[in-house]
C-alpha cells in the first residue's frame, strides 16, 4: 500500500519540508528550491529537464501512456510569525500557501513511483512548477515551453493543502472549483482646485465614490444570479490635504468569475461604464485590466476516478465534497489542456477547530497530512496507468 510506504517516508518528508520552509523563494525566483529538487531527483535516479528557468519536469517509467502530477514551488512576500524553530530564514518571504508541503509530497510520490518503475505501464510526468502566486502564472510558462509534450499526458492531477479541513481529509468537487481572476486598475483624472472653489475643478474623489457604487450594477443587473461573480474594489487612493481637490484618484480591485463568456462581457461593461460614469463628473475614467488565470474546472471523469482512489486508499470517512471557492489557481491552465483533477488536502491539526488561513503569517499546517497527500498522488498515478 502506498500509504504504508508514505508513512515510512514521513521523517524524510518532514526534513525536506522544513528545509524548504526555512528557505522560501518568491515567484519566478525559486533558484535554490529548483536546485534542491534537481539534486533530490538526481539522487533518486530520476531524469529531468529544466523549463521556465526554475521549473523542473521529471519522468518516471517507460511506454506510450503518460499521466502528470503537479506541485507548485513558490512562496509569498509575507513575514512569518509562526515562531516555529524551522521558520523562514529569508526576511519578508514565507511559505504561507503550503507550497513547501506540495513540493515535498511530490518528491515523496516520486520516490514511491521510482521504486515500482518497471511495473508502471507508462510514464508519470512530474511537474515542479514555479510562480503560481504571480501572473502570468508558472503553469502557462511551463506549457509554453513544452512541459506537456514528449510525452503528452492523458490526465493531470494536483493538490492544495487546506486549512479548513482536518489533516489528511481530502475534498473533491467536479466541474468549476476556482474562479477566473482579473486585476483591475482604475485611473480617474479630474482637474485640481482649491477645495473652497469646487466649481473651478473636476473632483475625481466624488466621481470615484459614485463609480464604486455604480459598478456593482455589474453584479446585480448584468449577471445571471445563478452564475457566480465578484467585483471588489480593494484600494482607493487620492488627495493629501483637507483643502485641495486632487487631480487624480487611483483604484484597484478584482473581478472573479467561473463563466468565460460573462467574464469577457464584464471586461467591456467595466471599461465602458468607467468612462461614461466619470464623464458625468467631467472626469476622465480609464480602466486597465490585467487578465489573470482562467477558471479551474475539474473534469468529471478524472474527479470520479481520483475520488474513488482516495476512498479506497484513505477510507470514505476521510473524503468529502469541496465547496467551490472564488480563489484563483493556475492549475487552471492544465485543466484547459486535458482531463484534470485538483483536490484539497486537509492540513488543520486535529487538536484545533480552526487555524490561520492560507496567506496568513501564522499559517502552519499539520505535517502528517503529507502522508495522505503523497500516498494519494502516487496511487492515483499508478492506477491511472492501469486503467
Ligand atoms: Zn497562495
Ligand atoms: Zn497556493
Amino acid at each position: 500500500m502506498t500509504t504504508t510506504i508514505a508513512e515510512s517516508l514521513f521523517d524524510t518528508m518532514q526534513s525536506t519540508r522544513r528545509h524548504l520552509h526555512r528557505h522560501p523563494e518568491l515567484s519566478f525566483q525559486e533558484f535554490e528550491t529548483s536546485t534542491f529538487i534537481q539534486q533530490r531527483l538526481t539522487s533518486l535516479g530520476i531524469p529531468f529537464r529544466v523549463v521556465a528557468t526554475t521549473g523542473v519536469v521529471a519522468h518516471i517509467g517507460h511506454g506510450e501512456r503518460c499521466v502528470a502530477l503537479r506541485a507548485d514551488i513558490d512562496a509569498l512576500p509575507i513575514t512569518e510569525e509562526t515562531g516555529l524553530p524551522y521558520a523562514s530564514e529569508h526576511p519578508g518571504v514565507m511559505h504561507a500557501c503550503g507550497h513547501d508541503t506540495h513540493t515535498t509530497m511530490l518528491l515523496a510520490a516520486a520516490e514511491i513511483l521510482k521504486a515500482q518503475e518497471d511495473s508502471l505501464g507508462g510514464v508519470v510526468k512530474l511537474l515542479f512548477q514555479p510562480g503560481e502566486e504571480k501572473t502570468p502564472g508558472g503553469a502557462s510558462l511551463m506549457i509554453a515551453e513544452g512541459a506537456l509534450t514528449d510525452p503528452v499526458p492523458e490526465m493531470i492531477f494536483g493538490q492544495h493543502i487546506n486549512p479548513d479541513a482536518t489533516a489528511g481529509e481530502v475534498s473533491f468537487v467536479s466541474g468549476p472549483m476556482m474562479a477566473a481572476a482579473d486585476e483591475l486598475y482604475w485611473t480617474i483624472k479630474g482637474y485640481g482646485a482649491h477645495a473652497a472653489q469646487p466649481h473651478l475643478g473636476k473632483d475625481p474623489i466624488l466621481a470615484a465614490a459614485g463609480l464604486i457604487q455604480h459598478l456593482q450594477t455589474l453584479i446585480t443587473k448584468q449577471r445571471n444570479p445563478l452564475h457566480a461573480g465578484v467585483l471588489t474594489v480593494t484600494s482607493i487612493h487620492g488627495g493629501h490635504a483637507t483643502n485641495v481637490i486632487p487631480e487624480v484618484v487611483e483604484m484597484k480591485g478584482t473581478l472573479r468569475a467561473f463563466d468565460q463568456a460573462w467574464r469577457e462581457q464584464a471586461w467591456t461593461y467595466l471599461e465602458e461604464q468607467t468612462a461614461a460614469y466619470c464623464a458625468l463628473y467631467g472626469c476622465e475614467g480609464r480602466l486597465e485590466i490585467s487578465k489573470g488565470y482562467p477558471p479551474l474546472v475539474n473534469h468529471p471523469e478524472a474527479t470520479v476516478f481520483a475520488r474513488s482512489i482516495a476512498e479506497q486508499l484513505l477510507g470514505s470517512g476521510s473524503v468529502s465534497e469541496f465547496e467551490p471557492k472564488m480563489w484563483a489557481e493556475d492549475f487552471a491552465y492544465y485543466s484547459q489542456q486535458m482531463p484534470a483533477c485538483f483536490w484539497m488536502l486537509g492540513g488543520r491539526p486535529s487538536s484545533q477547530t480552526t487555524m490561520p488561513g492560507l496567506h496568513h503569517p501564522r499559517f502552519a499546517p499539520e505535517e502528517r497530512a503529507m502522508i495522505s497527500g503523497a500516498a494519494l498522488l502516487a496511487e492515483v498515478a499508478i492506477r491511472a496507468l492501469q486503467r
